[in-house]
């Protein structure tokens, strides 16, 4: 049973020195209560404390990694229903299903396709996070000899599907290095499967075809035997059940601090939806929440790069926008006659502008202000985006040393700064670009004459 704060306040040294960045040892203990804290954070708690105090930093959804290396999918250890409550930290693994009965060079196409879809975003490189390979044959020999032949054509983490445990040792003797997840065990082979855990140190996922004591009582059971990385199947397929028993998993695991729920949840789509567009829908609840690994059966770039999108939009910190270097970026290799922009160093705002730049096929220069990672109109009107920022950041650059022109080109959301800026950059012609980045191209064939 978790500890309240002032059980937790009990334990602390009660010196308010605000070293854990908290103004007073009781705050420390409210948000360590709340699991928005680090027992680490406070250095003066002493061992026997730290013992006691223990169940209460424990993570109420346990983090639970599958696979080895640089591609591992680490997902749990969220603290939150809801991502503005403070955020949510381990974005979910989206896998593709492959089947042992399928013939080997469609699997081999699939597996091909999977591990070789990237997504640039933001600056950043997204692709799909692993392969489930299922045990469809039921032939033990067949399905180890799939998951060496998938093993040898990915880096991508694995999940291996068989309810045989004879099937799945054979499997796991195979590719035990990669650290794949073991699916599933169940009321009719939890002993085995638990055996092939330990033995292969590889995380379980504990299927309940009965609800959610008796899956509770499974996890139980595999957590007293040793087994702790555990994954849940609750057995939910459809968009109403998923919905509503994923959030009460999680209420459950947060708010009441229920242990044998408190790990990630693999679920799917594809045996819930009547159609790949369905599944794709239904993985998109399940990213929203609360999923931890979801299995898809379609492939598809047009799918899977709204499912990223969205896993991104959904698991950033809402406190933290993604931000660029402040700076001057070089569009196309601009020469010194080519366009002068500026924004502001929000992630999404500056690939907008510089995307439109690229795609119309216009050289420019392109300086981003430090305004902490805010939007244009919403930099501006927070004030950390006016007159004197962008005069500062066009001296400080030096721009006017590499450029062989005195033009400036500002958002047209904030035409409302022209004359400030003149005053600002007196020797500088101020011009007005377009409201919206996608109008740029068309802006600078009118306006810039080279
Ligand atoms: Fe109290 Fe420890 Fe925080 Fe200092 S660092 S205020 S002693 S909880």
């Amino acid at each position: 049973m978790a500890l309240t704060g002032i059980q937790i306040y009990k334990y602390l040294p009660k010196t308010n020195c605000k070293e854990c960045n908290q103004p007073t040892c009781l705050a420390f203990a409210m948000k360590l209560a709340a699991s928005q804290a680090d027992l680490s954070a406070c250095k003066y708690v002493t061992d026997e404390a730290k013992k006691a105090l223990a169940a209460a930093s424990k993570p109420p959804i346990r983090l639970v990694t599958v696979g080895a290396g640089d591609k591992k999918i680490e997902v749990g250890n969220e603290t939150v229903m809801f991502r503005h409550e403070k955020t949510f930290v381990h974005r979910p693994g989206l896998l593709v299903r492959v089947k042992d009965t399928t013939p080997a060079a469609d699997i081999e196409k699939t597996v091909k396709e999977v591990s070789g879809y990237k997504v640039d975003r933001v600056g950043m490189t997204f692709g799909m996070d692993g392969i489930a390979i299922q045990n469809a044959s039921g032939k033990a020999d067949a399905f180890a000899k799939c998951v060496e032949a998938v093993a040898s054509k990915t880096d991508l983490p694995l999940v291996l599907m068989a309810t045989d445990p004879a099937a799945m040792g054979a499997a796991l003797d195979k590719v035990s290095k990669a650290k794949p997840a073991i699916y599933a065990a169940t009321k009719d082979n939890i002993d085995q499967m638990i055996e092939l855990a330990k033995k292969y140190a590889s995380p379980l996922a504990v299927r309940s075809s009965d609800g959610l004591n008796e899956l509770s009582e499974l996890t139980e059971k595999a957590a007293k035997a040793g087994v702790e990385d555990l994954i849940l199947d609750p057995g939910f397929r459809g968009f109403g059940d998923t919905l509503v028993g994923l959030t009460q998993m999680r209420r459950l695991a947060l708010a009441k601090r229920f242990e044998p729920l408190g790990y990630p949840v693999i679920t799917f789509p594809g045996e819930g939806a009547a159609s790949p567009d369905e599944e794709a829908v239904l993985a998109a609840q399940q990213v929203a929440k609360y999923g931890g690994i979801i299995v898809l059966d379609h492939f598809s770039p047009a799918a899977a790069y709204a499912l990223i999108t969205l896993r991104l939009n959904i698991y950033t910190d809402p406190q933290k926008p993604i931000q660029m270097k402040p700076g001057t970026y070089q569009i196309l290799e601009p020469k010194p006659t080519s366009p002068l922009c500026v924004t502001t160093n929000f992630s999404l705002t500056y690939f907008s502008i510089a995307g439109e730049l690229e795609a119309a096929g216009w050289p420019s220069w392109l300086v981003v202000c430090d305004t902490e990672g805010l939007s244009v109109l919403t930099a501006w009107s927070a004030g950390k985006f006016d007159a004197e920022k962008i005069a500062k950041t066009i001296k400080a650059q030096n721009i006017a040393e590499k450029i062989g022109h005195k033009n400036l080109i500002i958002p047209g959301g904030v035409a409302v700064l022209r004359g400030e800026l003149e005053e600002e950059l007196p020797e500088w012609k101020i011009m007005v670009g377009p409201r919206e980045a996608m109008a740029v191209g068309g802006y600078l064939k009118e306006n810039w004459k080279t």
